[in-house]
């Protein structure tokens, strides 16, 4: 009997998606038992031209990881969208643009400028960049570098959305079981849990029960000093957990790490940064406006790092706009 077919491909991303797939260990027997992969680059030889010769719709799900900035990224994309039924975004990067989305705080012109010409490791002196039009004439072709990243969604239409950085095995198991048993949820679903992580963080009930407030943000570069009994929060570390979606078992803080926001945020948040923003402000003990400068200059000094880690291009911002001076 043929097996259903299922897909992966990775455009901008750190490939951390793809080894969370090899997380799955023996699990992933059950999983490969029930299906057939026809294109997985990372992990199998399978060309573009393979793709191109399946039928419109003949693969059920592709699993795409990372977000697009390269013209060649786009046109995989949008090409595995024909051949497939279902298109999951799958990791943070998809879902929400990711770590590669904070380049959106930059041009793509002061990247190119760094990464080939002033960076400290770089000899340069005829600035020489990428010209895709140069290499088409040496008979290849080189992707064009988007002035923008975007998540998936900003590209093609997207069934559903695996969340995370990378999404942890039980949540990509339980999602590839699910879109497999056919009982398929609504369109535009987050497979995973809807509440804040907080609901599911055993140190949330360590919280006084008339709130937060804290008189410092620390930078949280020495989790050997953090009390692993007590909300991370409550000690003064930027946890983001109040606004972030669970799902994840709170691995983070159980490592002494607070959550940096992969999972993104809960249904009908729309700007997970905003959201974030307004929260941590909410439990600045102070009223005076040199002291609340004071605490955020010395605990946030990168706060659109923080606050729009995973989700710049999906946030009400999508991009910082820098005037050349
Ligand atoms: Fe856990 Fe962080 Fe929420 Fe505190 S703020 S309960 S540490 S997830």
């Amino acid at each position: 009997m043929e097996k259903t077919k299922v897909a992966f491909y990775w455009c901008a991303s750190c490939g951390g998606c793809e080894e969370a797939v090899v997380d799955l260990a023996e699990d992933i027997l059950t999983v490969v038992e029930k299906v057939d992969i026809v294109f997985w680059p990372v992990a199998l030889d399978f060309k573009r031209e393979d793709v191109e010769n399946l039928k419109d719709g003949e693969i059920l799900a592709t699993f795409i990881n990372g977000a697009v900035r390269l013209s060649e990224q786009e046109e995989m994309v949008k090409l595995l969208r024909k051949k497939s039924k279902l298109i999951i975004a799958f990791g943070a990067c998809a879902h929400t643009g990711g770590v590669p989305g904070l380049a959106n705080s930059q041009t793509k012109k002061k990247i190119f400028d760094y990464y080939y010409y002033s960076g400290p490791i770089v000899n340069n002196p005829e600035r020489n960049f990428p010209n895709p039009e140069f290499t088409k004439k040496q008979g290849f072709e080189l992707p064009e570098f988007y002035e923008d990243v975007r998540a998936l969604d900003q590209v093609i239409d997207v069934d559903y959305y695996i969340p995370g950085c990378a999404p942890p095995p039980n949540i990509v198991k339980n999602a590839v079981l699910t879109l497999l048993s056919g009982n398929l949820p609504p369109k535009g679903k987050v497979l995973a849990s809807d509440k804040a992580l907080c609901e599911e963080c055993d140190l949330n009930k360590t919280k006084p029960a008339e709130g937060i407030k804290i008189k410092e943000i620390k930078r949280y570069y020495e989790p050997e000093k953090v009390d692993s009994e007590k909300c991370l929060l409550l000690q003064g570390l930027p946890c983001l957990g109040p606004v972030t979606r669970g799902g994840c078992n709170a691995l983070c803080i159980k490592g002494n790490m607070p959550c940096t926001g992969c999972f993104g945020p809960v249904d009908g948040v729309k700007d997970f940064g905003a959201a974030a923003l307004s929260f941590m402000a909410s439990i600045i003990d102070s009223n005076d406006e040199n002291e609340i400068k004071n605490i955020i200059e010395k605990g946030i000094p990168d706060p659109m790092g923080l606050f729009y880690m995973y989700s710049l291009p999906k946030s009400l911002l999508f991009k910082k706009i820098i005037r050349e001076e």
